[in-house]
């Protein structure tokens, strides 16, 4: 039966593609159909293995969550986005969320499949970030997970390996198992998101925080401060994996403009302040 469907799948050159949309368009809009080849649980599993390994490396290296008052802050500000993201797909609420600060000096930080999240140190002190900016840093990171970026360039990478490989993908991950939290972890911390994955995180955040009752407008000041810091000398890594692009501070203004009675909702609400 599997050799069969292998066969099949790789004569037909099906590939075992799958086209999805990951998240609805929330207010902002964001609508595009995203070619998947290999399932969510299975970038997941292995995102969230990847994860427990590096936070236990940073556990040994005393470099984890060190920093009570820091790691309060960035605590508060997950769990108010997080229940946000339920406009975008309400499965989210289902997953895994987990953040911690790591004491690094990179400024940087990231959002792995399935929610699990880290902040640099070197964030927060080296930007001086605001609640408002630290929740626009967060809030474009988990819009990559929840728009499964991470899983969508696995699949593109799948796409170009051979077809034994491809149709081992979709099979199952068991002689993947080790590579393919690799190529999550890679492709989360190491690989430049293309300019329409950023588009997509930009707009999506500043929705998230809005409605979160964090001022979308600091998303623009936090790029600010992101382009003195690279001026500076040193880039901060974040810019590595979050390449910008000429427009981006236009579409930011434009896409906060549109979030902000979503904010003034949030700041009026019961729940504002907290
Ligand atoms: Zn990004």
């Amino acid at each position: 039966m599997r050799t069969s469907l292998i066969a099949l799948v790789v004569s037909a050159g099906l590939l075992g593609c799958q086209t999805v949309e990951t998240t609805k368009q929330g207010t902002v809009g964001v609508d595009r159909q995203q070619r998947m080849m290999v399932s969510e649980q299975e970038v997941n599993a292995s995102a969230q293995k990847q994860y427990a390994q590096m936070m236990a490396e940073a556990q040994k290296k005393n470099a984890l969550d060190r920093d009570a008052a820091q790691v309060a802050r960035v605590k508060a500000i997950t769990s108010r986005l997080v229940p946000q993201t339920a406009v975008f797909r309400p499965d989210a609420q289902k997953w895994a969320w987990e953040v911690h600060v790591l004491t690094l000096n990179d400024v940087n930080a990231w959002c792995m499949p399935g929610g699990k999240m880290a902040v640099y140190s070197g964030l927060i002190e080296k930007l001086q970030a605001t609640d408002d900016e630290l929740a626009a840093v967060m809030g474009h990171e988990i819009s990559h997970a929840l728009r499964e970026h991470s899983r969508e360039a696995i699949s593109r990478q799948m796409a170009t390996q051979t077809a034994v490989g491809v149709a081992g993908a979709i099979l199952g991950v068991g002689q993947l198992g080790t590579s393919l939290g690799n190529m999550v972890a890679d492709v989360t911390l190491n690989l430049p998101n293309s300019r329409t994955n950023e588009v997509e995180a930009d707009r999506i955040g500043v929705e998230l925080a809005a409605r979160a009752g964090y001022n979308p407008h600091a998303s623009i000041t936090l790029w600010e401060q992101m382009a003195k810091l690279s001026s500076g000398g040193q880039p901060p890594k974040w810019l590595s994996t979050h390449p910008s692009h000429e427009d981006r501070i236009n579409d930011l203004k434009a896409y906060a403009q549109k979030v902000m009675p979503l904010y003034t909702a949030a700041k009026a609400g019961p729940s504002a302040g907290k």
